[in-house]
């Protein structure tokens, strides 16, 4: 009987969950898989949605350009938080081509170039962060009320790389670290972003404007129920999967990897590897330990157990 309420009302009751109580809830059964995702892509839709008018377009380039959605928009969305949306949406994608094909297609759109600036550093982003431009885009809009009028606004964030979700692992919270595209959502740090805290990254220490600015992120990020911690040690936890010590991989149990392929069951994401406490794991001498006293790991330059 229960199980027959959950197919009849499965997308009512998906409106009120989040990313992991609908992924709880479509592996119940191989036809509620296919439904939670179709329920993840229609999202997913909806959310481009809200930024262009035509999303179906903007979904087949994305897959075409090899790009990504990430920051606030992302965490919103995979919280599916009604009580707040962001006010503008990063869009990550490859140099070359791709960014053209992007911009052409937002200038279709009628969007309108505001400033270009190089990437910033110091508050949001670590060193290394693989970005080469920052296209900053906005249009105007009419309100909800069809009298006033709002602004959208797109970052379109062209990377060094063909591999557009690089900078996200340089990002200033774990908060933020993840990201969504037509054919997936990956979340780096679920056990922590589902129980609303964000470990901030230690590498980002900038100057006092930058600090300034990483301050209101952090208050908008806390009026809205988050936790930001500076280190582990804060949250007087163990550390589990999001040890910052650990050197973690897209491949492993502590990333949430969802793939939103019509009828193809998990797949394994790109395989990118890196470590919160140090900025390049290539050297991983470097790896600094958590500091937490509850850390679970005598030794702290291990690695996680890779998904099946
Ligand atoms: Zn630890």
């Amino acid at each position: 009987m229960a199980k027959r309420v959950v197919i009849l009302l499965f997308e009512e009751i998906l409106d009120y969950c989040a990313l992991p109580e609908i992924l709880a809830l479509s592996l119940t059964s191989k036809y509620l898989r296919e439904r939670g995702k179709e329920y993840l892509r229609k999202a997913f839709t909806n959310l481009l949605g809200c930024w262009v008018d035509d999303p179906s377009e903007m979904s087949k380039l994305m897959i075409q350009t090899g790009s990504v959605l990430s920051g606030s928009n992302v965490l919103s969305f995979i919280s599916r938080a009604s009580h707040w949306t962001a006010q503008d949406m990063d869009l990550y994608v490859p140099t070359g081509q791709p960014a053209t094909t992007m911009l052409s297609f937002l200038m279709r759109e009628q969007y309108k170039r505001t400033t270009s600036a190089p990437p910033p550093n110091g508050a949001y982003l670590t060193i290394g962060h693989n970005i080469r431009h920052i296209h900053k885009l906005s249009k105007t809009v009419l309100g909800e009320d069809g009298v006033t009028s709002g602004t959208r606004s797109i970052d379109v964030v062209e990377c060094f790389s063909q591999r557009s979700v690089l900078p996200i692992f340089c990002f200033h919270s774990t908060l933020v670290m993840n990201w969504i595209s037509p054919t997936e959502i990956v979340v780096l740090y679920p056990s922590l972003t589902f129980n609303k805290i964000g470990l901030n990254h230690h590498l980002c220490k900038g100057t006092s404007a930058s600090m300034l600015k990483k301050r209101l992120w952090k208050n908008k990020y806390t009026s809205r129920g988050y936790c930001s911690a500076e280190s582990m040690a804060e949250l007087e936890r163990p550390c589990g999967t999001a040890c910052p010590s650990l050197i973690r991989s897209t491949r492993d149990i502590g990333t949430l990897y969802v793939s939103l392929e019509e009828g193809k069951a998990a797949h394994s994401p790109p395989k990118v590897e890196w470590a919160l406490l140090v900025g390049d794991i290539k050297g991983a001498a470097a790896v600094v330990p958590c500091g937490n006293p509850r850390c679970p790991r005598a030794a702290n330059f291990c690695k996680l157990e890779t998904r099946q």
